[in-house]
C-alpha cells in the first residue's frame, strides 16, 4: 500500500496526514496510532477485511483523544449527538466526536471507517468486521502491556469474535472494579458477544 490510499480516503497525502495527526496528539499516542494501524492491517489480512480501510481507521482512531473537554462538548451539541454521553467523559466522547472531527478536518467520508472510529472504545451490539478489527487492534497492538494481553493476542491468531468477547469482558470487569460509569453501548457489546443476547432491531 503506497501513498494512494491516503489520497483515496482522506483529503491529504500520507506525509501531510501524518503531520496533522502528529500535531493533534502526544508522541506516545501517535506511536500507539501507528501501531494500531499496523496491527489492524495484519488482522485485516488474516480475517479477509478491506486492508485500506483497516489501515486508515487504525491510524485515525484516537485523533480526538486529546481535545479539550470544552471543544468536545461543543462538538456534541453542534452535531446533535446523544447528549447523555456528556456525563461519561472523554474516554467515551473521543470515538463518537472523533468520527465528526476526522470527517471535518481530515476529509474522511467513508461510512465504514467513520463507524469503526465511532465504536472503537465501546464496541456495539452489531459490529462489522472492520469495527471488530479496530476494536481488537487497539487492545492488542505491540505497545500494550497488561495481564491478559498475550491471551488476547493468541486468540486473535484464530478467532476474532473470541477476542471481542475476551476484550469486552475484561474491560467491563475492570470498569466495575473501579466503580466507573458504564456506557450503555458497552453493556450492549457484553450482552451480544458474551451473554449471547440477540437483540432484535426494530
Ligand atoms: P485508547 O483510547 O487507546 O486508550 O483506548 P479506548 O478508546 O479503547 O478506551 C479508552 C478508555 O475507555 C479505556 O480505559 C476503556 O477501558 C474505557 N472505557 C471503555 N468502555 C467504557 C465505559 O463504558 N465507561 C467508561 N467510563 N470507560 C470506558
Ligand atoms: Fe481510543
Ligand atoms: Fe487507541
Amino acid at each position: 500500500m503506497g501513498n494512494d490510499i491516503y489520497v483515496k480516503y482522506t483529503a491529504f497525502k500520507q506525509d501531510e496526514l501524518l503531520k496533522k495527526i502528529r500535531m493533534s496528539i502526544s508522541e506516545k499516542r501517535f506511536k500507539h496510532s501507528l501501531a494500531v494501524q499496523k496491527t489492524a492491517v495484519l488482522l485485516a489480512k488474516r480475517f479477509d477485511c478491506n486492508l485500506e480501510k483497516a489501515s486508515i481507521a487504525g491510524l485515525v482512531h484516537d485523533y480526538a483523544k486529546e481535545r479539550s473537554d470544552e471543544e468536545m462538548i461543543r462538538i456534541i451539541y453542534e452535531n446533535n449527538l446523544d447528549e447523555t454521553i456528556i456525563a461519561f467523559g472523554n474516554n467515551i466522547w473521543h470515538g463518537v466526536a472523533g468520527a465528526i472531527l476526522i470527517k471535518k478536518e481530515l476529509g474522511i467520508i467513508d461510512a465504514k471507517i467513520l463507524q469503526a472510529v465511532t465504536v472503537h472504545t465501546t464496541g456495539s451490539s452489531n459490529m462489522s468486521l472492520l469495527d471488530k478489527i479496530i476494536y481488537v487492534a487497539d487492545f492488542i497492538e505491540p505497545n500494550r502491556n497488561f495481564p491478559g494481553v498475550s491471551k488476547a493476542r493468541k486468540l486473535a491468531k484464530v478467532n476474532l469474535d473470541k477476542v471481542v468477547k475476551y476484550e469486552i469482558k475484561r474491560t467491563l470487569l475492570r470498569l466495575l472494579e473501579n466503580e466507573a460509569k458504564i456506557y450503555p453501548k458497552t453493556m450492549d457489546t457484553y450482552n451480544k458477544y458474551v451473554a449471547g443476547v440477540n437483540q432484535l432491531s426494530t
